[in-house]
C-alpha cells in the first residue's frame, strides 16, 4: 500500500488539522486521541511517512526509529504511568483493524488494562 499524503495524521503533522498535543522532538509527535479507551490514550506518530508498523521498521533509519521509541517511552513518563503500567498497541493491516494509515502505536494507562487481547474495553 502507498503512502496516502492527506491521511488525517499527515494532516495533524502539517498543522492542518488539530490536535491535543502531548509531546514533540525531532521524530515524533504524540497526541490524545480522538475518541479515548482509557483514561490516558495518547497516539505517537513518527514524522516521517510510513503506512504501518512494517513500513516503519523496514525503511525508517535507525535515527528516527530509536527516536521514535524514545519518544513512547516520554509520553509514558510524561501522562504519569511509567510506574502504575501501561499497553502499547500498533495496528497493522486489515486484520489488526487499522483505521489510519500513517504509523502511530497507542499507549493506553490509567486504569488496568491488562484483560483484553485486543483494545482495552471502554470504561
Ligand atoms: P487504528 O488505525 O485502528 O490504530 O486507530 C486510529 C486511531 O486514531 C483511533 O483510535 C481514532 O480514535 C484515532 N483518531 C482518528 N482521528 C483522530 C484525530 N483527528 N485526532 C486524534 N485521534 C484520532
Amino acid at each position: 500500500m502507498s503512502y496516502d499524503p492527506d491521511n488525517v495524521f499527515a494532516k495533524i503533522l502539517r498543522g492542518e488539522l488539530p490536535c491535543k498535543k502531548v509531546h514533540e522532538t525531532e521524530h515524533a509527535l504524540a497526541f490524545h486521541d480522538i475518541n479515548p479507551l482509557t483514561p490516558v490514550h495518547v497516539l505517537v506518530i513518527p514524522k516521517g511517512a510510513y503506512t504501518d508498523f512494517a513500513d516503519f521498521t523496514a525503511n525508517a533509519g535507525p535515527e528516527e526509529i530509536c527516536g521514535f521509541w524514545q519518544a513512547v517511552h516520554d509520553v509514558a513518563r510524561m501522562t504519569g504511568v511509567e510506574d502504575s503500567g501501561f499497553r502499547i498497541v500498533a495496528n497493522k493491516g486489515a486484520d489488526a483493524g487499522q483505521i489510519v494509515f500513517h504509523f502511530h502505536v497507542h499507549v493506553f494507562g490509567g486504569r488496568p488494562v491488562s484483560g483484553s487481547m485486543v483494545r482495552p474495553a471502554r470504561d
